[in-house]
């Protein structure tokens, strides 16, 4: 005969007991949102470097771009906060909750806060705590000339060596570009060539290092403010034989200068008042080639709802929109390519522009599915002749075979 264990359940530590529920939800990455909304940013670029949510911890600064989530895969390690405001080994999980004030900053509290979030007794009535928005005020928004200087020095360096990839050094991008199936022509505008820019990564064991992992030869295209200025460079690192370089980060952006929200890279200008808009440079390039015309790329789908677009010299666009999985146990019931696609999809019918929206369909809702670089290769789209049977083709492959929403006019 099996005894049940004497231990009662009121007798495994709070600590057990959240941790066991945490990896019942797969992890601390899906249990921030489910208390607090100031991880947010730092979710949606899971590794990548935001905005610090304690701006209070940093001086002047104010932590921007500074503050990162790990997502690293070593056990216990992922959903660990770093920044520049914290010691070597940057925050867990509970301490971030914590300096966020969830539990009114006490470490049981907390605790019981998180239980409640996922208890299957409370969970449906709890509240997550939603934190007012951060207001910036005249101070944090003007960047120290010194530190608009010394980006701008690391930019001009960079721009020295680049050249146009149809010249001879640049064969690398070339066959970048021609191995993922979409070879160049000089339509190409803002992205050029560096023949060896240095990767630097964090270091693995200490946050604060950086370790030189080489030189690669780069494909660097530019981002351009609402009045032209090149406010920063995107960076994909490749090999001398057109292969991705073998880097975890391949594509990164330097420190960016004044003006860079609602930036963009213009990958091709052509004549027409039809622009096209998506994320990524290769994406962009892709449909260029389908369309023939105008393209510009955001940096991420979390900058593409401020991406500019000049009235003056555009009637419609279209937005080529990512289908991505939707995160479990979010709020959202959409994944993050799509929700930004679809606020810039808003913003610009606002501002009076018809606007087509494609979206790939049939992408599964709990994977990366296809974008429409992979629809455009792997359907051998660019083989069939003339622009507009190609558009139209790929309206098959959309959800809705593509959303319009055109002007009334008056
Ligand atoms: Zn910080």
């Amino acid at each position: 005969m099996i005894r049940k264990s004497e231990k009662s359940k009121f007798n495994e530590p709070l600590s057990e007991t959240v941790q066991k529920l945490v990896d019942q939800f797969g992890g601390w990455l899906n249990v921030f949102s489910r208390v607090t909304n100031s991880f947010d940013r730092a979710l949606v670029n899971l590794g990548k470097t935001v905005d610090c949510p304690f701006p209070h911890r940093h001086g002047n600064g104010g932590g921007k771009g500074k503050f990162r989530l790990s997502a690293s895969d070593v056990v216990g390690h992922e959903g660990r906060g770093i920044c520049t405001c914290m010691q070597d080994g940057g925050m867990g999980a509970v301490a971030l909750l914590m300096e966020d004030g969830v539990g009114g900053g006490q470490y049981a509290q907390c605790l019981l806060t998180v239980l409640r979030a996922l208890d299957p007794a409370t969970k449906d009535t709890h509240v997550r705590k939603e934190t007012a928005p951060v207001v910036v005020g005249p101070k944090n928004s003007v960047m120290d000339p010194q530190e608009v200087a010394r980006r701008k020095e690391r930019l001009d360096l960079i721009a020295r060596d680049l050249v146009s990839l149809d010249h001879p050094t640049a064969a690398p991008a070339r066959a970048y570009f021609k191995n993922r199936g979409i070879p160049l022509n000089s339509n190409i505008q803002d992205v050029k060539f560096h023949p060896g820019l240095k990767h630097w990564a964090d270091s693995e064991t200490e946050p604060e290092k950086k370790v030189l992992l080489g030189t690669f030869p780069t494909i660097v295209s530019a981002f351009r403010s609402k009045d032209g200025r090149v406010v920063n460079f995107h960076r994909i690192f490749i090999t001398a034989d057109g292969a991705k370089a073998p880097v975890k980060e391949v594509k990164k952006i330097c420190s960016p200068m004044p003006g860079f929200s609602g930036s963009a890279i213009t990958i091709a200008k052509t004549e027409g008042r039809v622009l096209h808009v998506t994320e990524g440079v290769e994406k962009g390039w892709a449909i260029h080639l389908v369309t023939g015309e105008s393209t510009k790329v955001a940096y991420s789908c979390t900058t593409l709802p401020t991406v500019h677009v000049d009235r003056a010299m555009y009637d419609s666009v279209v937005i080529w929109s990512d289908c991505d999985p939707v995160k479990p146990n979010r709020t959202r019931q959409s994944g993050d390519g799509q929700y930004f696609a679809w606020e810039l999809a808003r913003r610009l019918f606002t501002e009076g522009f018809d606007v087509t929206f494609m979206m790939p369909d049939g992408n599964p809702a709990n994977a990366k599915g296809r974008d429409w670089e992979d629809v455009i290769v792997q359907e051998g789209v660019l083989d069939l002749s003339g622009s507009y049977y190609r558009f139209q083709t790929l309206k098959t492959f959309a959800a809705k075979g593509g959303v319009h929403k055109r002007q009334i006019a008056a």
